[in-house]
């Protein structure tokens, strides 16, 4: 590929109404396609979570936990199509402005083996890229080697495409400002790291307490662990409040946002 793309990961909380069982965040997801069309990145790739569609009817089933009866199979099913339902409103948002968004199910191209991606083939992705297209993926349910099935976060794809398809970097839309010392919704003297190395990562994740004594939980714990794969890798990591207008379009465009930037060293 000629040149390297950029990786936009776009929240659950951001996409939908997190405690509203299959409820769009239409406003947000009309006005992020927006953005991403103003920005006018050549080489994009797109990846959103699942909040309030993806998490309830999975947890309904335990579908994280693997094949346990054959009563969760309509679950997994179920799982995937209100996934398939939401990223049908955002490739459908990205077309209405005229970007050529094309849809890449992972269901349908990974299986993992106890919950980890160890196979990715890459080719439908890359002639996409550089044909001009916008692939957008997600997080999704999908078959396993060793559970059967589980859940793949879009955390997790993320991180292991920007490593394979040699991002430029991935920016990780969120509902907050960035990396807190602690969680900015439930603590009031939480206060915003805007720039964190890999050690400083590494620390979060082995749950030492680094210098900065950084508390990080529920959805950025997890956040945490996958974005370290890329860091590793010298890719920079950008986390921004992509609720608020203007900063993903700022973001994709390489100027300055608040937020949290994660380099290597
Ligand atoms: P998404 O669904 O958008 O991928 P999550 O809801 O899973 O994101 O994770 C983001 C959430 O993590 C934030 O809304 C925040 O409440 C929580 N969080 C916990 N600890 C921290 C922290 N130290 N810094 C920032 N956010 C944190």
């Amino acid at each position: 590929m000629k040149s390297k793309p950029v990786m936009l990961k776009l929240g659950g909380s951001v996409i939908t109404v997190k405690d509203k069982v299959l409820t769009p965040n239409t406003e947000a997801i009309d006005r992020l396609a927006g953005e991403i069309a103003d920005s006018k990145v050549s080489h994009l790739v797109i990846v959103h979570g699942g909040g309030s569609y993806g998490h309830s009817i999975a947890a309904k089933y335990k579908i994280a936990e693997g094949f346990k009866g054959k009563h969760q199979l309509i679950g997994f099913s179920e799982t995937h199509n209100a996934m398939v339902s939401l990223n049908k409103l955002i490739v459908e948002s990205l077309i209405g402005k005229g970007l050529p968004a094309l849809s890449i199910p992972p269901s349908s191209f990974i299986i993992t083996k106890n919950g980890r991606i160890h196979d990715l083939p890459l080719d439908i992705m890359t002639h996409a890229i550089s044909m001009g297209f916008i692939p957008v993926s997600y997080g999704d349910s999908v078959l396993d080697h060793d559970r059967g099935f589980a859940i793949l976060s879009g955390d997790q794809l993320i991180s292991v495409l920007a490593v394979k398809l040699g991002a430029e970097k991935v920016i990780v839309g969120v509902d907050v400002d960035g990396l807190y010392t602690s969680d900015p919704k439930t603590s009031p003297s939480a206060q915003l790291v805007e720039h964190a190395t890999l050690e400083d990562l590494e620390k979060l994740v082995g749950g030492v307490s680094g210098s900065r004594a950084i508390d990080v939980t529920g959805g950025m714990r997890g956040k945490i662990f996958e974005l370290t794969l890329p860091v590793m890798k010298g890719i920079e990591v950008l986390i921004v409040n992509a609720l608020k207008p203007g900063n993903i379009c700022r973001a994709l465009s390489g100027k300055n946002v608040m937020g949290t930037r994660i380099v290597k060293g």
